[in-house]
């Protein structure tokens, strides 16, 4: 069974209970992990909160940044091994599991170089005054991460996070934990002091919540679903804790009469077939002009249909589904639309030979979608496209922006004029033209508005969520 990192040191879980792992390429439990519960979030929390009053809080930025830097070093001194454990654990294809293992790196090479840039500023005041505004850490920061990119969704978190001072402690999915862990160790032998990074294993409802609704910490972070991310919110307000959420979205990319298909068409497709749709910022809407309606569907068909559904060492375009129990959702989701009649415009192709059990969906593409159909509002988290036609600008804009969520648009238009008037009014974290940056862009501010959640991580504007400003005023005279 795999052990809980607490405080420097792999440790069981106090339960000495444990949660089967299961494999999405075939269906079969291939390890296990610890089931955490609260009495290890509490360790968790202590050592934490020992390290950001001794040895880690007495480091110099600079001190910090090398570690975070060595960090990123032997990330990718052992990237294969990672990249393997990501793949077994998750089913993505190994190519895509060696790219998130990259930006894992690239994450701590980032802030690791950023961790002595984090400046305060000087106000000019009333006469005799000085006045500073300084950035501190929060202090504790809690973590609770998804199983689409765990690697990512780690280094994404936890590098700005210890970069400017805290100390985390990750709650990873129960589906996808092996990283992480692996991780820990790596990062402790690369310096990082005991109780700078604790990951405490278990599932949401248990060790999650009493993480989530711990009065010990000074910051939660969350990246998953908008349901949970409000059970997060809500068991964190009572304790007055800051979150960051990051919930997903139901991205559109517009292409206007004048878009460059024969660029378009290969992102277009990839950003929905991508680690099998299972990504927050998947291109899931391909919002299409009318007069080039027939045109684009017919590239986007023929493109869709060469993508191939396989297992991870043979990197296809596509792996399984996560779990058993998100595969039953996204395969209904797909049953419902078939139900309601959605004129199907193309299918992937799945290999032969995968195993029986395992989670492997059949990507799709359905068009048009009518406005109104559960599937040009709703976030599938699967391999499934929305095509929709739309009439004009105006017409673009309001299809767009018309679902509850807010996270990434793109816009595919050679005229100058419509990129700048629809970058301003694309609602969302992020704005693409004539390219879509899912995965990856780690210098890049990313979040979002309404249901796909708020704050900002990524980039240096993530040091906004992970400091808090303090205003000293000082009367000299
Ligand atoms: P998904 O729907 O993508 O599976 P979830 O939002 O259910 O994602 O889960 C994302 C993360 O949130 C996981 O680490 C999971 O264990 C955790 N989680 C689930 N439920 C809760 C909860 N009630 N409180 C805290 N964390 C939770």
């Amino acid at each position: 069974m795999s052990m809980l990192f607490i405080d420097g040191k792999q440790v069981p879980a106090s339960s000495g209970q444990s949660i089967p792992v299961y494999s999405p390429v075939s269906g079969e439990a291939y390890a296990e992990i610890g089931r955490g519960l609260s009495a290890d979030v509490d360790s968790a929390v202590a050592a934490a909160r020992s390290a950001v009053n001794g040895e880690w809080g007495q480091y110099s930025a600079t001190q910090r940044g090398r570690i975070l830097v060595e960090i990123g070093v032997r990330v990718l001194q052992n990237i294969e091994e990672l990249a393997a454990i990501e793949a077994k654990d998750t089913g993505k294809p190994v190519a895509l599991a060696r790219k998130d293992i990259e930006a894992l790196a690239r994450y701590f090479e980032f802030y690791g170089s950023a961790a002595d840039k984090i400046h305060g500023e000087v106000i000019p005041y009333l006469s005799g005054y000085s006045v500073s505004v300084v950035r501190e850490p929060c202090g504790v920061v809690g973590h609770i991460i998804p199983w689409n990119y765990p690697a990512q969704m780690l280094g994404r978190t936890i590098a700005p996070a210890l970069a400017a001072g805290n100390a985390s402690i990750v709650k990873p999915a129960e589906d996808a934990c092996m990283t992480s862990l692996r991780f820990a160790q790596i990062a402790h032998d690369a310096g990082l002091p005991a109780g700078a990074l604790n990951i405490v294993t278990g599932y949401g409802r248990e060790a999650g919540a009493a993480l989530a609704g711990h009065p010990g910490i000074n910051l939660m972070t969350f990246t998953g679903s908008p349901e949970v991310g409000v059970a997060i919110q809500t068991a964190a307000a009572a304790n007055y804790v800051k979150c960051v959420l990051e919930l997903g979205g139901k991205c559109p990319q517009v292409v206007f009469e004048d878009a460059d298909l024969e660029k378009a068409v290969p992102i277009l497709v990839g950003a929905i077939i991508q680690n099998a749709g299972q990504t927050c910022s998947a291109g899931s809407r391909v919002l299409i002009q009318r007069s080039i309606y027939d045109k684009a569907v017919t590239l986007i068909a023929e493109r869709f249909s060469q993508m191939r559904v396989g297992l991870p060492e043979s990197n296809p375009d596509c792996g399984p589904i996560i779990t058993r129990a998100q595969f039953g959702r996204v395969q209904k989701f797909i049953e419902e639309c078939r139900a309601s009649d959605l004129p199907v415009v193309a299918q992937a192709k799945l290999d032969a030979n995968l195993p029986e059990n395992g989670y492997y969906v059949q990507p799709v593409v359905f068009g048009p979608v009518p406005r109104d159909h559960k599937l040009a509002r709703e976030e599938v988290f699967g391999p499934v496209l929305a095509i929709l036609p739309f009439d004009d600008e105006d017409d673009a804009v309001a299809l767009a922006n018309g679902t509850d969520y807010g996270l990434v648009a793109s816009v595919w238009t050679e005229n100058g004029a419509r990129q700048a008037r629809m970058a301003r009014r694309l609602e969302g974290g992020q704005v693409f033209i004539n390219c879509y940056g899912a995965g990856g862009g780690v210098e890049l501010p990313f979040g979002g508005i309404r249901k796909s959640g708020h704050g900002r991580e990524k980039g240096l504007l993530a040091f906004d969520e992970f400091t808090v400003t303090k205003t000293v005023v000082n009367h000299f005279s």
